[in-house]
């Protein structure tokens, strides 16, 4: 994977200003075209994962090449909260506020319980074990749904190189009550970042083939929801120049806030580009959080940024963050 870092970044705690690129009217609604995008950390390689934790009123995030989490809190900065860190990836809330983690270096999904312990929830699918877990969501109905591409065991930067044991690369569903796992869509050759709807009709995924074929497109993919387990109507939602998407969040309104090459680009239910906001290093992910769930945190290659929005997220983990989902 490359991981390009500008020379040129404002100190942390400096700001860039204009940030944002206004395309379409609509934007006005959900970000001030005026709001300044801060710089709240250094010193990564490869930021990613990013998930707003309520209760402590902190950003955590992953910095994967350096094996860490992050955690930054207003006031305090950005310290290391764990290392070595399994590789982990993705992280997201379920619906009691515990933090669920994809691990690149135990090709697992796990969950850190409300007393710090570590478990795993799922490492096989079939006969095999997972080739690692990329990015994952919290269902409403508490399943959790993630991505399993291979970089884990594919660039030694990020996990453990080895043998692919599945026979290609799957959105999962898990029941984390029953451990029951389940293939829902196995045409997305390198599925990456994951989310839903906000009445979670529709998941969308990102395909980062483009890490390994320069020449392939670079899609997010939209599909049908069925019944809460399955996955109907696959069709290319949007695609992302200059990319590809990784990781992305949807606001209340069900607008798709994606990273791509060049920062955060909102993109409307029906696919149409809103507007960007440019960040100066290629861009991973993104989470709405802060104090009132109005402030879009952003990891980009070696930084955390973020920057006050007018619109909060959709989904289990905002609506936690909110404190209005009871489990
Ligand atoms: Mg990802």
């Amino acid at each position: 994977m490359e991981h390009p870092v500008s020379d040129t970044l404002p100190p942390v705690g400096g700001s860039i200003q204009p940030a944002v690129r206004v395309l379409d009217a609509r934007l006005a609604s959900l970000i001030d075209p005026g709001a300044p995008l801060v710089r709240l950390a250094d010193g990564c390689i490869w930021s990613e994962g990013p998930v707003w934790l309520p209760h402590e009123q902190a950003l955590q995030w992953s910095d994967i090449p350096n094996d860490r989490a992050m955690r930054w809190k207003d006031g305090a900065g950005a310290e290391v909260e764990r290392h070595p860190n399994d590789f982990t990836n993705g992280n997201t809330l379920d619906r009691e506020g515990r933090v669920i983690h994809c691990e690149h270096g135990n090709r697992r999904v796990a969950r850190t319980e409300l007393d710090g312990t570590r478990i795993p929830l799922v490492e096989r699918h079939g006969d095999g074990r997972l080739n690692s877990p990329n990015d994952v969501v919290v269902a409403h109905d508490g399943a959790i749904w993630f991505t399993d591409p291979p970089y884990g065991i594919l660039f030694p930067e990020e996990g453990h190189p080895a043998p692919m044991e599945q026979a290609g690369c799957f959105v999962y569903r898990l029941d984390p009550e029953t451990g029951e796992i389940a293939a829902v869509a196995e045409n997305v050759r390198h599925p990456n970042g994951l989310a839903f709807s906000p009445d979670e009709s529709i998941l969308y995924v990102a395909d980062t083939y483009w890490a390994v074929d320069k020449t392939a497109d670079r899609p997010i993919y939209a599909f049908d929801v069925v019944d809460g387990h399955r996955l109907a109507n696959q069709r290319v939602f949007a695609q992302i120049d200059p990319g590809p998407a990784d990781g992305f969040r949807v606001d209340i309104h069900g607008n798709l806030w994606t990273s791509a090459h060049d920062g955060i680009h909102v993109l409307a239910p029906d696919g149409h580009e809103l507007g960007r906001i440019l960040v100066p290093e290629i861009t991973s992910n993104c989470v709405f959080g802060g104090p009132d769930g109005r402030r879009l945190f952003i990891t980009a290659s070696s930084s955390l940024y973020a920057i006050e929005v007018l619109v909060t997220g959709a989904g289990v983990a905002a609506a936690v963050a909110r404190g209005e989902f009871i489990a």
